[in-house]
């Protein structure tokens, strides 16, 4: 079942040892592809040749199982830390590595920043350049603790280029600067579809808009990555694009936002 833990209300700061940088990846709302950015990211860090960790922090819809094809449950040497799963280079961690992806999470905001707190806190991360967590969706209280208590060195924020999905990213943005994490800047997902039969580019939900938005938030704009079939079927195989595909233009747009975070 889920892990235990106290719930720890406010709580102090939450510092992982031997992590030089944790950065968010936050979405303002669920399914602008917020866990196939912070995936395919963390990758992007390690192939530039950072010592990257991914942590799963969307407990209430973890996807790393899926995204990377782990089926096996992390180990403890001493029961009382998990050891991270290595996947493609990163060391990861996962909520669903340890329950059943099928079973709701209908956990309260106290207990979301609890096992969350123990995800960080009592895992054996080791010395990394980066952590990346992709956090839960929204902007409520249980992201508003996280942010806070978290020590970030800061946050990206994924959006899809609609007016309403920008509105939402703007609250994201709000929500970082209260808390005084610095934001690095906004990824358009979904900017544009590319046809994998032809080629051909439609704008779908419009295009831009983030480029705009962050011109006007003054903060910078990190890059877009086009829908496209091939980043939806290498994440559902578990091979992320940037590792099954290193060489396709999608996973190199990845790198050079990675390399701009
Ligand atoms: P979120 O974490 O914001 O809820 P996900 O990363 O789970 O979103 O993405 C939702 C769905 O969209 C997944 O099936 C994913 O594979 C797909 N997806 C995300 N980004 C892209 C993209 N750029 N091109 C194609 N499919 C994408």
């Amino acid at each position: 079942g889920a892990p235990a833990g106290k719930t720890t209300g406010g709580g102090g700061r939450i510092d992982v040892p031997g992590v030089k940088h944790i950065i968010a990846v936050a979405s303002g709302k669920g399914g602008v592809g917020k866990s196939t950015t912070a995936v395919n990211l963390a990758l992007g860090l390690a192939a530039n040749g950072l010592s990257a960790g991914l942590l799963d922090a969307d407990i209430y819809g973890p996807s790393m199982p899926r995204m990377l094809g782990v089926t096996e449950k992390p180990e403890s040497a001493d029961g009382k830390m998990l050891k991270p799963i290595e996947r493609f280079g990163l060391k990861t961690m996962s909520i669903g590595y340890i329950v059943n992806e099928d079973t709701p999470m209908i956990w309260r905001g106290p207990m979301v920043s609890s096992a969350l707190e123990q995800m960080l806190r009592d895992v054996t991360w080791g010395d990394l350049d980066v952590l990346v967590v992709d956090m839960p969706p929204g902007t409520g209280d249980a992201q508003l603790t996280l942010a806070q208590r978290v020590a970030l060195a800061g946050a990206v924020i994924v959006s899809t280029p609609q007016d309403i999905a920008l509105v939402d990213a703007r609250k994201g943005l709000a929500m970082f600067r209260k808390v005084a994490v610095p934001v690095l800047g906004i990824v358009e997902n979904m900017s544009y579809f590319l046809c994998p039969k032809c080629g051909e580019r439609s704008e779908i939900f419009g295009h831009g808009g983030a480029r705009e938005e962050a011109d006007k938030l003054g903060v910078p704009f990190l890059g877009e990555i086009p829908l496209h079939l091939d980043i939806r079927t290498t994440s559902d195989s578990g091979h992320p694009i940037v590792v099954s595909k290193p060489d396709s233009a999608h996973a190199q747009a990845y790198k050079n936002i990675a390399g701009r975070m």
